[in-house]
């Protein structure tokens, strides 16, 4: 089925309870309310002229026009494209023009960063145009801007105002719409994280988004008596599949902590909205657990959640469990080409093997474990991790020979990560690909590094990875980020791995920062780290 049409049986289903709240905008929606400003923002869309299979741009942090959009555009077929709210003037550009977006859908600012400036720069040609009739030179394709935020700019349409347009018109208009969807049709474009380099446009349909969502929550046991805080970014599907098209499959509550995460926010939320489940990246949580005044949060109501996105250190695993009543809490691993997920541990699977692996393949997906040659290993020897099945994209936006190179003939995704899949099916993600370094002859996984570190009862994050060396061909780094009034230094990590680790595995170069370079999903970009470590090392 398609997304509108779930949604829609769903809002029969718990009309009157909850099911967004923006605590930073202080908007609450029914299921019943957030459906009727939904069909007033498709209608508005509508009569601004847009049409199935147009390409729509939202650029914004955590906001309800965000969750409107998402189900607005579904509702009427356009294909929404999400553009991270950390893009700036090239990247923007790049994005639109290389989907030829038709509209976008923007903030005004967030974080001090002014997003209307930003559009101006790149289409000065918005202070003479009548809304909707856009001709600018650097965006060929744009025609219509439509902003958030009460004030109105010239040659932009008003979110409220588009919605407001779109409130008389009559269900009767929309369902033709609705009704000419097909399951499989694109409806969705994101950008994949950039963190191996340039991000690439995943093409996604209903089929790979929505089934996506129910089985993630499915693995947690929803139902609509949970309440999912969302601290991720929706532009993200860590947020948008995961979290909202998660929530819609079940009929559970989306609680939005922040436009932008922030630990005390969303322990706030968690506490005062009750919460039952709570997402994140490795980082988020690690932030959460170290808050000086986490026992001072009520998280009784917390029972499960998903941490994903990037490796999920055991340590910190086992710390929500004990110390944030995630007695269920699961890991997932996924990327955007597959929906997101692609294996999941589910509740039920036992503690050790819930803190420790990604789980277990979804239902309906292939998996298999590959060496160089393409043929698959035996179960528990490392390799290259494949997919295939509903969730593999259609491919990425107007890039053929991209798509060929990740999805091969037989319909399997390469994933370029290094997993192991034991006898009973759960699977290690064990690094990168790309990650990998080769230190005099010895293929070393920086992930096993990181496993080892992480025990260290001072260090909070560590992230390690490979700078060339005249002499081995590679060495080892690692970045740390100590934990508060640690006096820990060089020598002392070193001892630390000293007769624990194989010599050849012991970190070369340590350095101690007070953050780490991440991308606004909170994953490790390693390529800026060792840029900054050749430029020390010379
Ligand atoms: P790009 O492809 O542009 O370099 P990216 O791969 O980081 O960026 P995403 O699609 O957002 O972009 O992330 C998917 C990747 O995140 C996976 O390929 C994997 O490396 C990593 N990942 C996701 N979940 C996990 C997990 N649970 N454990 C380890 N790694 C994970
Ligand atoms: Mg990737």
């Amino acid at each position: 089925r398609t997304i509108p049409a779930v949604f829609k049986e769903t809002v029969a289903a718990f009309g009157g309870r909850d099911a967004a709240v923006f605590r930073e905008q202080g908007v609450r929606w029914t299921w019943a309310e957030l459906d009727r400003q939904v069909d007033a923002l498709a209608a508005g869309l509508l009569d601004l002229g847009l049409e199935k299979g147009d390409r729509i741009g939202i650029w914004a942090p955590n906001r309800y026009e965000w969750l409107l959009t998402q189900f607005a555009t579904a509702r009427i077929g356009l294909v929404m494209v999400n553009i991270n709210p950390a893009y700036r003037l090239s990247e923007l550009e790049y994005a639109l023009n290389k989907v030829g977006c038709k509209a976008l859908i923007t903030a005004a600012q967030f974080k001090s960063s002014d997003y209307l400036g930003m559009v101006r720069t790149l289409a000065p040609e918005l202070d003479g145009a009548a809304p909707g009739q856009l001709q600018a030179k650097k965006l060929p394709h744009l025609k219509t801007v439509i902003r958030m935020g009460a004030e109105t700019s010239p040659g932009m349409f008003n979110f409220d105002e588009v919605v407001a347009r779109g409130r008389n018109t009559p269900q009767a208009d929309l369902e033709p719409m609705t009704a000419a969807l097909d399951p499989d049709d694109p409806i969705n474009i994101q950008f994949t994280s950039g963190t191996t380099g340039a991000p690439k446009g995943a093409t996604l349909t209903h089929i790979n988004i929505l089934n996506n969502g129910r089985f993630v929550t499915r693995a947690m046991n929803f139902t609509e008596n949970d309440r999912l805080c969302i601290p991720v970014p929706l532009y993200h599907c860590f947020g948008m599949v995961m979290g909202t098209l998660g929530c819609v499959t079940k009929g559970a509550a989306m609680i939005f902590p922040a436009e932008a995460f922030e630990p005390e926010s969303t322990l706030r939320a968690v506490s005062e909205e009750k919460c039952t489940a709570l997402y994140g990246v490795p980082t988020m949580f690690v932030a959460e657990l170290q808050h000086p005044d986490l026992k001072s949060f009520d998280l009784s109501q917390l029972r499960t959640g998903i941490m994903a996105g990037a490796p999920c250190p055991t340590e910190v695993m086992k710390r929500c469990v004990s110390e944030m009543n995630l007695s269920e809490v699961t890991i997932a691993y996924g990327m955007t080409e597959t929906s997101p997920v692609s294996f999941q541990s589910a509740v039920d699977d036992p503690l050790e093997r819930r803190v420790s692996t990604v789980g277990r393949i979804q239902p309906h997906v292939e998996c298999k474990v590959i060496d160089e040659n393409g043929e698959t290993v035996a179960p528990g020897v490392q390799g290259e991790l494949c997919t295939r099945g509903y969730s593999v994209m259609k491919g990425y936006w107007d890039e053929p020979e991209r798509t060929a190179e990740a999805i091969d003939a037989d319909g399997w995704m390469h994933t370029g990560d290094l997993a192991t899949i034991d006898a009973e099916g759960y699977c290690n993600i064990t690094g990168r690909v790309k990650d990998m370094l080769i230190r005099g002859g010895e293929n070393v996984y920086p992930r096993e590094i990181e496993e080892y570190l992480y025990r260290h009862p001072e260090i909070s994050d560590v992230q390690v990875f490979g700078v060339p060396d005249a002499k081995y061909g590679e060495e080892i780094c690692a970045w740390v980020v100590k934990k508060p009034g640690s006096d820990l230094d060089e020598q002392a990590v070193k001892d630390f791995c000293q007769g624990q680790i194989a010599h050849y595995k012991i970190p070369r170069h340590v350095r101690f920062r007070d953050e780490l370079p991440m991308t606004v999903t909170g994953k490790p970009q390693k390529f800026r780290m060792r840029e900054a470590m050749v430029a020390e090392l010379g």
